[in-house]
């Protein structure tokens, strides 16, 4: 797939066609919706047969957040959503956990939170608090987008479920993203809770223990700065 993607990012960038400029969009689009579900059904058939093992590697906070934040800063700004961050500039900025499940979980979030919403704000707030060496990190992802009714908030983190089919017709997704989340933040030792009102928004928050190797403050943490990935 990845190939398929590498050769048709050619055609994009060298093809003048304005149809075959449309024809490679949709290859695109349809590469990346497949490379996206091969990648969830792999992550959840290794942590079903336990071979996920989470690693505890130094990391910098500030990484985290930018590099989480930066993976939707562009799909927030092209829908028109206002996409802030707030972090508690007092918390350590040397962490020690899993970087790249962690900013799965967190990419989760704020992909569904850019996806499930249609006006308004995708706010991402870093909190938590310290004892000695270990920190208590608090992620809450919160957006004014379509909320999820109160029936549906437990099954939400059940493998393939989907609400509001008939709304969301147009929102492409699995519904494996927030069991795969689950799943990497029960192996981490942390919970995730959900707050919503339907029609109104909803708050996806992830408590999470991590080790501190650098207590000095992460200090500010801007979008302006994000390190865009591809
Ligand atoms: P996907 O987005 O691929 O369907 P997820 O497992 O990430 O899968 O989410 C499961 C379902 O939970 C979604 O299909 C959607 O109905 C609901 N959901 C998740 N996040 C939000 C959100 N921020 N606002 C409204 N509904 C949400």
């Amino acid at each position: 797939i990845n190939a398929i993607l590498g050769m048709n990012e050619m055609i994009l960038r060298e093809c003048k066609d304005k149809k075959i400029l449309e024809y490679a969009q949709a290859v695109q689009t349809s590469s990346n919706a497949l490379l996206s579900l091969v990648n969830d059904v792999l992550d959840l058939s290794k942590i079903e047969s336990g071979k996920l093992e989470i690693k505890e590697e130094e990391y910098k906070l500030q990484d985290l957040i930018l590099n989480s934040y930066g993976m939707v800063a562009e799909r927030l700004e092209k829908k028109g959503l206002r996409g802030s961050i707030f972090c508690n500039e007092k918390l350590p900025q040397g962490l020690i956990g899993d970087f790249s499940h962690l900013r799965q979980i967190l990419i989760n979030f704020l992909t569904n939170a850019c996806k499930y919403t249609e006006k308004g704000n995708v706010d991402f707030f870093i909190l938590g608090s310290v004892n000695g060496d270990e920190a208590k990190l608090i992620f809450s992802v919160k957006d004014t987008g379509i909320g999820i009714k109160e029936e549906n908030r437990a099954k939400m983190f059940k493998k393939f479920e989907r609400f509001d089919l008939q709304r969301n017709r147009n929102i492409e997704g699995t519904g494996l993203g927030l069991s795969i989340s689950k799943q990497l933040c029960d192996l981490m030792g942390g919970k995730i809770e959900v707050k919503s009102e339907y029609g109104k928004g909803s708050e996806f928050i992830l408590t999470v223990p991590q080790k501190i190797y650098d207590h000095v403050p992460v200090g500010e943490v801007s979008p302006k700065s994000n390190q865009k990935e591809k």
